[in-house]
């Protein structure tokens, strides 16, 4: 499976903004973009310039994609389907994304980052309705449970993680039984309640042309 490889906090340098890629690291003062909030390159300090309409555009789209760990081509694919659902393209693009089982397993609080969820979820920890997935990418229904393994359930790493989930912190499409390391998919979100700083319409308004 193709992935990104190069350091991610020069993605966040590159977007101007932190994007939260490293799970407690981004939380601490050895967050890259505290210390380096430029463009990263030789010429990053210096480089000031207005962007095009296009330039805005297709950093929206590339802000989204590195939010959620999708390289260029899968998103592709996301953009095209959301295009052919019903509904508004752009609020289709986030719920489609944030069905994913990365996504999932990050958001009910079992992962630091989606990146570490990605690794897990390739390490065969979860299960989707009582059977192991290990498709990242794998879309989340709602009413399906997605739980920690049996075998994986006695590490410390998934109790801990879930501990940190603060009362009232869950968003309202999830529930979450942490004893028991199961989370539920309620419904599909609401793009209002969707916690990612992103205007969509600019990423419509690219893949429009
Ligand atoms: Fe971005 Fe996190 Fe790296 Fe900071 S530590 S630059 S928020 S990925």
């Amino acid at each position: 499976m193709a992935r990104y490889t190069e350091a991610v906090c020069k993605l966040c340098r590159r977007e101007g903004e932190k994007l939260f890629l490293k799970g407690s690291r981004c939380m601490s003062n050895k967050c890259a973009f505290e210390k380096k909030s430029y463009i990263p390159g030789q010429h990053g300090k210096s480089r000031r310039f207005k962007m095009s309409d296009y330039g805005v555009q297709l950093r929206e789209k590339q802000k989204l994609r590195r939010i959620y760990g999708v390289l260029e081509k899968q998103f592709r694919i996301y953009y095209k389907n959301a295009a052919m659902m019903k509904g508004i393209t752009g609020d289709n693009l986030l719920m489609l994304l944030e069905s994913r089982l990365d996504n999932v397993v990050y958001r009910l609080g079992m992962a630091t980052s989606r990146n570490a969820a990605r690794q897990l979820v390739l390490h065969r920890h979860f299960t989707v309705n009582g059977r192991i997935v290990d498709i990242s990418s794998y879309r989340v229904k709602p009413g399906d449970v997605i739980q920690v393994r049996e075998k994986s359930r006695k590490k410390e790493i998934f109790h801990a993680s879930v501990r940190k989930v603060k009362e009232g912190k869950l968003l309202p499409w999830f529930e979450l039984d942490k004893a028991r390391l199961s989370g539920k998919f309620l419904d599909m979100p609401k793009r209002e309640d969707i916690p990612v700083n992103i205007n969509e319409n600019l990423i419509v308004e690219l893949y429009s042309k």
